[in-house]
């Protein structure tokens, strides 16, 4: 199957979708996920119009995972989190449900346990201040 454009993260990289972005540069884009599924679940997509992580250039993988650590690293720091986990899914026999490549960041605390996707919603309102803590920690 080939790619499809009218995915919801190829909207938002073409701006036709809003997202609260965390951070940006020219090959990838990081934004809070709109149903966490803990406080500060964040996804880094590359700007290539990749399904799944084996279509990227061996250049774009470099780029996308660069963003991930990065955007990582200021998740930890920023949300003063002990542990960070990277999730990152193929096809939707993995349980990938958006067909564009990406890594999903997830703040973890011990003894708190955790499904990868969220149930709830959440408004730009209750995302914008946790990227604000995830911005200032770049
Ligand atoms: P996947 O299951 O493909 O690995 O993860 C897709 C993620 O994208 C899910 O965690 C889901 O909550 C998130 N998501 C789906 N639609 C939107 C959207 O319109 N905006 C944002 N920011 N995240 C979305």
């Amino acid at each position: 199957m080939p790619y499809d454009h009218t995915n919801i993260f190829a909207k938002i990289l073409r701006q036709e979708v809003p997202c609260v972005k965390v951070y940006e540069d020219e090959h990838t884009l990081a934004f809070m996920d709109i149903m966490p599924s803990v406080e500060g679940h964040t996804l880094v997509v590359p700007k290539a119009p990749a399904k799944e992580i084996f279509d990227l250039s061996a250049d774009g993988v470099a780029a996308l995972i660069r963003t991930t650590q990065k955007v990582a690293k200021a998740v930890r720091r920023g949300l003063e989190c002990p542990g960070v986990m990277l999730v990152q899914l193929n096809g939707p026999a993995a349980g990938q449900s958006v067909p564009h490549a990406h890594f999903h960041i997830l703040p973890r605390e011990d003894g708190v346990d955790l499904s990868l996707h969220g149930r709830a919603m959440r408004s730009p309102e209750e995302l914008e201040p946790v990227a604000a803590r995830i911005r200032a920690a770049l």
